[in-house]
C-alpha cells in the first residue's frame, strides 16, 4: 500500500486503451491512465492500471423512449462508461417482449457490448442474429463505424441528454468523405506508409503488406513511424498521399485537418487499383491483426 507519493499529471495526449505511455516505464512506480478501460490483447504490463469512468445515469429511461423503434431481435452495444447497465437494459427490454442480445466481441475489448472506436467485432459478431442494434450512449464517434459496416439499422439512445435518433444520415456523409479521399490519393505517384509506434495501435504486418501492394502498383512508397499523427508531420514529406495503419479515426475523423490524402488500408487499396470499391470496408483494428 502507498501512503504517499508523487503525483505527475502526464501532459501528453492519451488517445485510448491502445496508447500505453511506455516513455513513464522506469521513471514511474505506478501508472494509472484515466477514462479508459484495459485492452487485453496488449497483455499485462507491470505496474500500470486503467481506472474507467463509469456513468451513473440509469438509461432505462432513455431506452424506454427508444421502444417504438426497435423491432425483432435487438443487438446491444455500448461503451466503457455505460458498460454495467448492460444487464438491466436487457432486463428491461425482455419485461416489454422485446429479445435482447450482446456478444462478447474479440480480446481489444474488455467487456462484453462494448465498443472502440476502431473495433466493432462486439456488434458484427451477433449481426446475423439480430434484426437492428441499439447503441447506448453518446456521440457518434463509438456507433458511427457499426452504422457503416452493417446493413442492420442502429439506433442511438443517449441516457446523457435523453436524445433518442437514427444515424444513417451520417453514414452517407462518411461515405462520400471516403469517395473524396480515395478519388484524390488515385493520381498519388508517392505514398507515405504511416505506422504506429503506439502499443495498441501497431499494425507492422498490414503496412508491410500495403507498401509491397503500392510499390507491385507502380507507385513508390516508404514506411514512416510515428507516435502522433500530425498536419505539420503530413506536410512536412514530399509524398503526393498517405496510407494510415495507425487509429482508423486519424483518416476517417481528422481528414480536413490534413494537406494530402490519408486513407485506410482497404481504401489505398482501392485507390491503386489492387480491389474493387465494392470492397470497401471502415477500417477496424481487431485482435488478431
Ligand atoms: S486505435 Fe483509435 S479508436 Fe482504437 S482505442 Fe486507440 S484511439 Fe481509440
Amino acid at each position: 500500500m502507498i501512503s504517499s507519493a508523487e503525483v505527475v499529471i502526464d501532459s501528453d495526449p492519451c488517445f485510448g486503451a491502445c496508447d500505453i505511455p511506455v516513455h513513464l516505464f522506469g521513471i514511474s512506480d505506478v501508472i494509472i491512465q484515466i477514462g479508459h478501460t484495459r485492452m487485453p490483447s496488449i497483455g499485462a504490463i507491470p505496474k500500470m492500471y486503467f481506472a474507467n469512468i463509469l456513468v451513473d445515469i440509469d438509461p432505462v429511461y432513455v431506452v424506454r423512449q427508444a421502444l417504438p423503434m426497435l423491432r425483432g431481435t435487438v443487438g446491444l452495444v455500448t461503451t466503457a462508461q455505460h458498460i454495467h447497465h448492460i444487464s438491466s437494459i436487457v432486463s428491461f427490454l425482455e419485461g416489454e417482449g422485446i429479445n435482447a442480445i450482446y456478444s462478447r466481441g474479440d480480446m481489444r475489448l474488455d467487456s462484453p457490448a462494448q465498443l472502440l472506436g476502431c473495433d466493432y467485432s462486439a456488434g458484427l459478431d451477433i449481426e446475423d442474429r439480430v434484426d437492428m442494434f441499439l447503441y447506448v450512449g453518446d456521440g457518434d464517434f463509438h456507433p458511427i463505424g457499426l452504422a457503416v459496416l452493417s446493413e442492420r439499422p442502429l439506433v442511438c439512445a443517449n441516457p446523457m441528454n435523453g436524445t433518442v435518433r437514427k444515424i444513417d444520415s451520417l453514414r452517407d456523409v462518411i461515405m462520400k468523405q471516403r469517395l473524396v479521399a480515395i478519388e484524390r490519393a488515385m493520381q498519388a505517384k508517392t505514398f507515405g506508409v504511416l505506422v504506429s509506434s503506439k502499443l495498441g495501435q501497431r499494425r507492422r504486418t498490414v503496412a508491410e503488406k500495403l507498401l509491397a501492394s503500392i510499390k507491385a502498383a507502380g507507385r513508390s512508397a516508404a514506411l514512416i513511424q510515428t507516435n502522433i499523427v500530425t498536419p505539420e508531420l503530413i506536410g512536412s514529406y514530399g509524398f503526393d498521399a498517405f496510407a494510415s495503419t495507425v487509429c482508423p479515426r486519424v483518416a476517417i475523423d481528422d481528414y480536413a485537418r490534413y494537406p494530402k490524402p490519408i486513407l485506410t488500408p482497404v481504401e489505398a487499396e482501392i485507390a491503386i487499383g489492387a480491389r474493387p470499391f465494392s470492397d470497401f470496408r471502415f477500417d477496424q483494428i481487431l485482435a488478431e491483426q
